[in-house]
């Protein structure tokens, strides 16, 4: 198929794009270099840089390049923490950008989306692990903005035919030999994590040590982005035949802060000093996903179904490239 990769210099997007061109497929990625590195994207994908802001550059690129089977929409401000800060960027930008994409979508023909979602839709769940339709009630504007994203493709489904996968993962983590986690400034825990290996930082701060779980510390589910790159190539080559859909994706295991510094240490050999701080607001206790769905419609089987080997594939990458991409 010839797919669309909006976001595609960045972390999921590139090993996403990587995973496609593996598969067999053309990939064109769309990415405003923002966040993204132009060296994550693969030398056999063809590279186009364009804001998704700029409705009439996304329009010539359906034009250049015709024909596009589906769109993977990666391209998004992602962060819950900056989107408490910055409630705008989120509510109006990746809502405005997605609006722009489905418009040339739909008058080019294109009817496969698969929509980057998230976690952050269920900030207080009713059961556990989290099932598809459990209610949403989004944690911050950045997880609001991926709901208002998917209404949107509903309407486009009754409207246009558009056919949307919604994939919502959890923590998306882990790293390959040649692509990996490369953020500035970094968030994330795993790679904090490791730059704590690295002797680039100091101590980790766990965020709170009075949460209801085993330990204290908020557990989440960790899943490899190769696994995630994998189900969306799933999701988009069997979109025809299953339909518009919302699936949940994680490792259904949860793991603690404090579990997660442990099993570094294990794989990294270093001391990891950690301090503790106050919570962070937005962070539920504990989030673990139920991929119960998409296992049982796509036959989608993690790789990466356990801590160790995810934090393994991560210390490779992070040891490799101690300053990412400009390692
Ligand atoms: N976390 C932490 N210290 C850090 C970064 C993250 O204790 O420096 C915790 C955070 O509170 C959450 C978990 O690690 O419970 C995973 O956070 P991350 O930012 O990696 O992903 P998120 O859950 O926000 O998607």
């Amino acid at each position: 198929m010839k797919i669309l990769v909006t976001g595609g210099a960045g972390y999921i997007g590139s090993i996403t794009t990587a995973e496609l061109i593996a598969a067999g497929h053309q990939v064109i990625v769309l990415d405003n270099l923002y966040q993204g590195h132009a060296a994550a994207v693969p030398p056999e994908a063809t590279f186009v840089q364009a804001d998704l802001a700029d409705r009439e550059a996304v329009e010539q690129v359906f034009e250049q390049h015709p024909h596009i089977d589906g769109i993977m929409h990666f391209a998004s401000y992602t962060l819950v923490g900056e989107s408490m800060q910055e409630p705008l960027r989120y509510l109006r930008d990746n809502l405005v950008n997605a609006a722009n994409l489905l418009e040339a979508a739909v008058t080019n023909g294109v009817r496969r989306f698969i929509l980057s979602s998230t976690a952050n839709l269920f900030d207080d769940p009713t059961t556990m692990p989290i099932e598809p339709d459990d209610r949403i009630v989004p944690g911050s504007p950045y997880g609001e903005s991926k709901f208002f994203i998917e209404r949107m493709l509903h309407w486009f489904d009754r409207i246009y035919g558009v056919k949307s996968i919604c994939l919502r993962y959890f923590n998306a983590c882990g790293d390959t030999p040649g692509r990996g986690e490369d953020h500035d400034p970094e968030t994330h825990l795993i790679p904090l994590v490791l730059q704590v290996a690295l002797g680039q930082r100091p101590h980790i701060t766990i965020f709170g040590d009075d949460y209801p779980t085993r330990d204290g510390t908020c557990v989440r589910d960790y899943v490899h982005v190769v696994d995630l790159a994998r189900a969306h190539i799933l999701a988009m080559e069997n979109l025809d035949r299953i339909g518009s859909r919302k699936f949940n994706l994680g490792n259904g295991n949860g793991y603690s802060v404090k579990e997660v510094i442990e099993m570094a240490r294990k794989v990294t050999g270093h001391p990891i000093p950690h301090v503790v701080g106050p919570r962070r607001p937005g962070d539920p206790a504990t989030l673990v996903a139920s991929s119960n769905t998409i296992r049982q419609e796509l036959g989608w089987q993690p790789r990466y179904p356990d801590l160790e080997s995810i934090m393994r594939s991560a210390w490779e990458w992070h040891s490799s490239h101690p300053h990412g991409y400009k390692s």
